[in-house]
């Protein structure tokens, strides 16, 4: 609830106030009903009229002013000025009335209850309770019908305050149409002969309902029976039919259960097969990439013998282009070997001959030296002879002669030993280069 200004205070007198009577401010000597500090009236231009408690008011911190307090005060100056309520007639179904007062009194001791309002019509009493937060509890409704008092509790709970002061006239317009409870109603007297004339018709109107009610109700019953009888028998015949039906759902949800129960040890048969299959399944799939391996490993090597003999068998193609220009190289030599076996033969026969010729060539050279001996010694003679007849000079110029021939001589013996030499060597060449294969004497 949004901040509610008050607007009702106690004037000097102890009487409740409205602020519109009072003047101005502190002047207008007021206390408040919650808390008796002293209030002020604020009476400014533009804002609705209110008071407020003293500045620094010590009573305020305990204030029990409440906007209740003021709904409560309203509605009793309501009242007590209207002199008029639209009240409930009868406690059975009761018809709304506007009843006109001739007298309302407000706060005056009732026996031992203080109603908020008696209003009088034709000298009888009406209680009138204004709850706003307190309603009247059992002892005090106990003590209203003991006293046999006539009382009525206004229900003004459900009222909400628009703006930041309470309007006089939404509290008139509420108290018509808020919740009214009568707590007591008095056996005697006008007002309680019309409530309870009111209640007398209704219960005679509720009777002859009742009584109405009752006849179809019977009649109704009577129809439900003879519909409950045949539903029964219907239901009877149906439920021992229902209870085969369960006796043979009960049979058949056992032969279930027993073949569901073998279908699931065959379920669990055929898995353990299945993962003993798997298991073998790996284990071949383990054996086979070995066995892959192991295959293709001696693939490899079946293809390097492959290589390695194709590679042999190009050699042996080759070797046979070999052999064949071997045996030709062969027959070459052999023709080679055949002309120079001639040619040899034509050597040696040379050589032969050259050989006689050479001691032939010796023969004469020995005897050549012998009779060059023979004419040394013959010319040495002479030389001794002629000593003494040729002078030196012949004598220088015969030995010049003799050197000279000499040398000739000698020089012809080294020629021919060269000669020799010469072709003992190539004979020893040819030893050495066809000694293998041919025999050379
Ligand atoms: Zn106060």
């Amino acid at each position: 609830m949004a901040r509610i200004l008050m607007t009702r205070a106690l004037d000097d007198s102890g009487h409740i106030v409205d602020v519109k009577d009072v003047v101005s401010g502190k002047a207008c000597n007021c206390t408040c009903i919650g808390c008796q500090g002293a209030v002020w009236a604020m009476k400014g231009p533009i804002k609705a009229h209110y008071f407020a408690h003293e500045p620094n008011s010590i009573e305020q911190n305990s204030c029990t002013w409440k906007p209740e307090t003021e709904i409560h005060i309203l509605a009793k100056e309501v009242l007590a000025t209207d002199r008029q309520l639209l009240l409930p007639i009868g406690t059975i179904n009761p018809i709304h009335k506007n009843i006109a007062f001739d007298e309302m009194v407000c706060e005056v001791y009732e026996g031992r209850v203080i109603p908020d309002v008696i209003g009088f019509i034709e000298g009888e009493k009406v209680l009138i309770e204004i709850a706003v937060t307190h309603f009247c509890g059992r002892g005090k409704i106990k003590e209203l019908k003991k006293v046999n008092a006539t009382c009525v509790e206004l229900d003004l709970s459900g009222f909400r305050v628009k703006g930041e002061t309470i309007s006089k006239e939404d509290i008139r317009g509420y108290l018509k149409r808020c919740p009214k409870k009568w707590l007591s109603v008095s056996p005697v007297g006008n007002f309680s002969e019309m409530m309870h004339t009111h209640n007398r018709r209704e219960l005679i109107v509720l009777q002859s309902e009742y009584s109405s009610l009752s006849k179809k109700h019977q009649s109704d019953i009577n129809r439900l029976s003879e519909e409950y009888n045949a539903v029964k028998t219907t239901y009877q015949s149906e439920l021992s039919n229902l209870q085969r039906v369960i006796e043979q759902a009960r049979h058949s949800e056992n032969n279930a259960s027993s073949i569901l129960k073998k279908w699931d040890e065959i379920i669990r048969d055929k898995n353990i097969s299945i993962s003993k299959a798997e298991e073998s399944i790996i284990i071949l799939q383990d054996r086979y990439r070995t066995l892959e391996a192991e295959f293709k490993s001696r693939l490899y090597h079946i293809q390097d013998e492959i290589d390695r003999k194709q590679d042999l068998l190009d050699e042996l193609i080759k070797l046979d282009e070999l052999k064949l220009e071997f045996h030709t190289q062969v027959d070459d030599i052999t023709r080679t070997i055949k002309s120079k076996e001639a040619r040899l033969d034509a050597g040696e026969v040379e050589v032969r001959r050259r050989s006689a010729s050479l001691d032939l060539i010796q023969k004469n050279l020995n005897d050549s030296f012998t009779s060059l001996q023979e004419r040394e010694s013959a010319l040495t003679e002479r030389s001794k002879d002629l000593a003494s007849i040729v002078e030196i000079k012949s004598r220088e110029q015969a030995k010049v002669m003799f050197e000279q021939l000499l040398k000739e001589r000698s020089k012809d013996i080294k020629n021919l030993e060269e000669k020799k030499n010469k072709v003992i060597r190539d004979i020893d060449d040819l030893r050495r280069k066809y000694g293998s294969f041919i025999k050379i004497p």
